[in-house]
């Protein structure tokens, strides 16, 4: 006999891995996970506000779960290579075709 995971009934189960008596309790238990999952997801995301890309500097969105923004978000020495030539088109160094 097993103890439900969401209302504590003993209950003989099905299969081994079975944590709740009926597929109500499961189902509850499941919509309170989600619950759950959602408030923590809200306070992290507040709690993430003003995070700053660890590459250029960037303010992050929220949304972005990265250390580094969109822009940086590839190879780093990719990134110094593009700079590099960057600065070279404005220098007028490079020309572009
Ligand atoms: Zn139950
Ligand atoms: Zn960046």
């Amino acid at each position: 006999m097993k103890h439900c995971q969401w209302c504590d009934l003993q209950f003989k189960p099905n299969v081994s891995y079975q944590i709740y008596c009926s597929p109500e309790c499961r189902e509850q238990a499941t919509r309170q996970k989600i619950a759950e999952r959602y408030a923590r997801n809200r306070l992290k995301k507040t709690s993430r506000k003003n995070r700053k890309c660890k590459n250029c500097g960037a303010r992050l969105s929220m949304y972005n779960d990265d250390q580094t923004c969109a822009g940086c978000d590839i190879n780093p020495s990719e990134v110094s290579k593009i700079l590099k030539e960057l600065k070279g088109i404005a220098d007028g160094k490079i020309e572009l075709d």
